[in-house]
C-alpha cells in the first residue's frame, strides 16, 4: 500500500459490524476469565492488561506510524520528550555515553546536557556536518547510540543519515533518528539505515494542535546480539526471565522499552489523545504536500524581498543544505523556514505584531501559519554574545507555513514587511 492509503487504513481493520473509525477505548483495565489468563500475559503479553502501558486505540496508532516508518512495531507516549527519553533510557544507564548531532531541538538539548547528564548518561555533542572520521573519534568504549534529527529544529540542518548509520554500525551500535519535521511522508530514515526513530507527534503529524505525544518506532534490523547489549539476549529478571531477542525477535528494542520502562515511567498517551492524532494522520499525505507547495513559494516570495536578509529553507538553491535535501527530502522539505530580517530587535518585534493572518504562537507545524522572534522569547535567556553562538541574530524569526491559501499568507507578510 502507498502512504495516503496507509493514512487511512492501517492499524485498524474493523470486522464485520464493528464501529468505521478507531474507538476510543476509555478503559483502564481488561477484564478476564480467569486468573490462570492473566498470570499467562504476566510471562508473555499478546494482549492488553493495563492503559499504563498499552491499549487499544494506541495500539492503532502504533501499528499505523510503524507501517509508515516501514518499522516493526512502534510505542506511542505521553510527548515528544518522553519519546527522546525512552529511546535513550532503553539503550543506556548511568555511566554510558550518546554520539549527537549538535544540530537538535532546544528541548532535547536541555534534556541531553543537563537532565541526563545528572543521571549519569553522557552526551557527547558532534557537528553534523563533521567527516566519518572525526563522527567516529568521538564514539568511546562506552558509548551505546548515535543521535540525530533527519530536519533540524530550528536550524533545518539536513542530517546525512547514511553516513551517521555507517559509522554507527562499524562501531556496532544503533542509530536514532527524531524525523518529526519531514514525517515518513517526505523522508523514511530507516530506509537510509536508522535504526530507531522517534517523533514529536504533536506538530504535523497531529497537526491541528489538539494534543501534546510522542511515538519511538523499532526498525527491527539492528543485531542486539553483536556482544555490546547482553540485557537484550539474557534473562530479564525483572519480567519472569523473558530474553527480548529470544522472545519477540525483531520486536526486541519496542517490547522492552514497554515492559520495562513504559511499565515503570508510565509516560503512555490517553486513548483520547490517540483518538485525535489518528485523525491528523489520516491527511498526513495530503497535507504535507500542501504544506511544502505552499513553503516553497513563500521561500521564494521572501528571498526575493529587500527586507529580508536570508531565507533558510533547505531546498532553496544555494542553500548549505540543497545538496542533502536532494537526497534526504526529495519530497519536499517541510514547512518552516528560518528569516533573517533588516532591521533590529524592535523593527523585527514590530514586524511579527502587524501580521494579521499568520499567528504570534509557540508551536510550529501547525495547520495554521504561526511566527515567533526566537531572540525575544524560546532564548530570551541567552546573552547577546550566546545569541551570536547559537545563530539566533535579533532579526531571526521562525516561520512555519500554514495551510492557508498561499496568496494569503504572502500578502499578509508583504504588508506587515513594509513596517521594516
Ligand atoms: C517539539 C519537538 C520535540 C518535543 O516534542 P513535545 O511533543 O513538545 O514534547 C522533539 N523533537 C523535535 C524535533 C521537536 O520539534
Amino acid at each position: 500500500m502507498k502512504n495516503p492509503t496507509k493514512c487511512l487504513h492501517s492499524g485498524y481493520t474493523p470486522q464485520n459490524g464493528a464501529p468505521g473509525t478507531v474507538p476510543i477505548v476509555q478503559s483502564t483495565t481488561y477484564r478476564f476469565d480467569s486468573m490462570s489468563e492473566i498470570s499467562a500475559l504476566f510471562d508473555m503479553p499478546t494482549a492488553h492488561l493495563y492503559s499504563r502501558f498499552s491499549n487499544p486505540t494506541t495500539d492503532a496508532v502504533e501499528q499505523k506510524i510503524a507501517d509508515l516508518e516501514g518499522g516493526v512495531a512502534a510505542m506511542c507516549t505521553s510527548s515528544g520528550q518522553s519519546a527522546t527519553l525512552l529511546s535513550i533510557l532503553n539503550l543506556c544507564s548511568a555511566g554510558e555515553s550518546v554520539v549527537c548531532s549538535h544540530a537538535i531541538y532546544g528541548g532535547t538539548y536541555n534534556l541531553f546536557a543537563v537532565t541526563l547528564k545528572r543521571f549519569g548518561i553522557e552526551v557527547i555533542f558532534v557537528d553534523p556536518d563533521a567527516d566519518e572520521a572525526t563522527l567516529e573519534a568521538a564514539i568511546k568504549p562506552n558509548t551505546r547510540c548515535m543521535f540525530g534529527e533527519s530536519l533540524s529544529n530550528p536550524t533545518l540542518n539536513v542530517l546525512d543519515i547514511e553516513k551517521f548509520a555507517t559509522v554507527a554500525h562499524r562501531n556496532n551500535i544503533p542509530l536514532i533518528v527524531d524525523n518529526t519535521f519531514p514525517t515518513p511522508i517526505l523522508c523514511r530514515p530507516i530506509d537510509f539505515g536508522a535504526d530507531v526513530v522517534i517523533h514529536s507527534t504533536s506538530k504535523y503529524m497531529d497537526g491541528h494542535a489538539v494534543q501534546v505525544g510522542g511515538v519511538i518506532v523499532d526498525a527491527g534490523k539492528f543485531n542486539w546480539e553483536n556482544g555490546k547489549f547482553p540485557e537484550f539476549c539474557t534473562p530479564d529478571e525483572s519480567y519472569h526471565g523473558v530474553v527480548y531477542t529470544r522472545d519477540f525477535g525483531a520486536a526486541a528494542f519496542i517490547v522492552k522499552a514497554r515492559m520495562q520502562l513504559m511499565r515503570d515511567l508510565g509516560c503512555y498517551p490517553a486513548a483520547h489523545s490517540s483518538f485525535l492524532l489518528n485523525m491528523g494522520l489520516e491527511t498526513l499525505d495530503v497535507r504535507m504536500r500542501r504544506y511544502c507547495e505552499n513553503a516553497e513559494k513563500v521561500a521564494e516570495f521572501l528571498s526575493a524581498s529587500d527586507k529580508v536578509e536570508s531565507v533558510i529553507y533547505p531546498l532553496l538553491d544555494g542553500n548549505s543544505q540543497s545538496e542533502k535535501a536532494k537526497k534526504y527530502l526529495k519530497e519536499g522539505a517541510s514547512a518552516v523556514l528560518s528569516v533573517n530580517l533588516k532591521g533590529g530587535r524592535e523593527r523585527v518585534t514590530e514586524f511579527c505584531d502587524a501580521l494579521k493572518l499568520v499567528c504570534r504562537e509557540v508551536h510550529v507545524a501547525d495547520i495554521r501559519s504561526c511566527i515567533l522572534h526566537p531572540a525575544s522569547t524560546t532564548h530570551r535567556q541567552l546573552t547577546e554574545s550566546q545569541l551570536v553562538e547559537a545563530k539566533i541574530g535579533e532579526g531571526l524569526v521562525r516561520l512555519s507555513v500554514g495551510l492557508e491559501d498561499v496568496d494569503d499568507i504572502i500578502s499578509d507578510l508583504e504588508q506587515a514587511l513594509k513596517i521594516l
